[in-house]
């Protein structure tokens, strides 16, 4: 049983190492990202909103993805523990993550930040060729990362839950990293 967030800025590598600890210990990762893009996919109206958002590498409305998030961690699955991917990425949403899992008695364990030079992440990202990664969209999501998000390292550093591991090399170099830091 774990609950653990994987922080960092846009093309750290968040989404890939997020999805190979989910498996390898077995618990759900719950991506926000992945959950706006297949219910706009799917064109319901909060899908059509977010897309609003994603689209121009804005961020999401914390209520809209506050709601979407209490509703997916009361699923049954989560309850044995869960990696989110993306979520928290306010102060708001960290704030709110904390009173649903103090309301369960459900504290997060382990808060990952992956850190990887701003050049790398630029080259990544424009690399990546995801619908959303135009050059303008990527310049805002950075802007985004730098003033909603970063923040939130400081906060769970004082929780004392925070561990950063270095985000460069090849995937299974960070993955080996990310085993080691967290220590499981
Ligand atoms: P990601 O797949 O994590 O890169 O997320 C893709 C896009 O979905 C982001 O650029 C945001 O527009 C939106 N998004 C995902 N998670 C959140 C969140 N926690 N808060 C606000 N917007 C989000």
């Amino acid at each position: 049983m774990v609950r653990i967030v994987f922080l960092g800025p846009p093309g750290a590598g968040k989404g890939t190492q997020a999805v190979r600890l989910a498996e390898y210990l077995g618990v759900p990762h719950l991506s926000t990202g992945e959950m706006f893009r297949m219910a706009a996919e799917r064109k319901t109206s909060i899908g059509l909103l977010a897309q609003e958002y994603f689209s121009t590498g804005r961020l999401v409305p914390d209520e809209v993805v506050i709601g979407v998030v209490q509703e997916r961690l009361s699923d049954p699955d989560c309850s044995g523990g869960y990696l989110l991917d993306g979520f928290p990425r306010t102060l708001a949403q960290a704030k709110a993550l904390d009173a649903i899992l103090d309301q369960k008695e459900t504290p997060l364990d382990r808060v990952i930040e992956l850190t990887v030079a701003e050049e790398i992440l630029i080259q990544r990202m424009l690399a990546r060729g995801r619908a959303d990664d135009t050059r303008q969209a990527v310049a805002k999501r950075f802007e985004e990362y730098a003033m909603q998000t970063k923040p939130l390292s400081e906060y769970y550093l004082e929780r004392g839950w925070l561990v950063t591991v270095n985000g460069e090399g090849t995937p299974d170099e960070v993955f080996d990293r990310v085993k080691r830091t967290v220590g499981f």
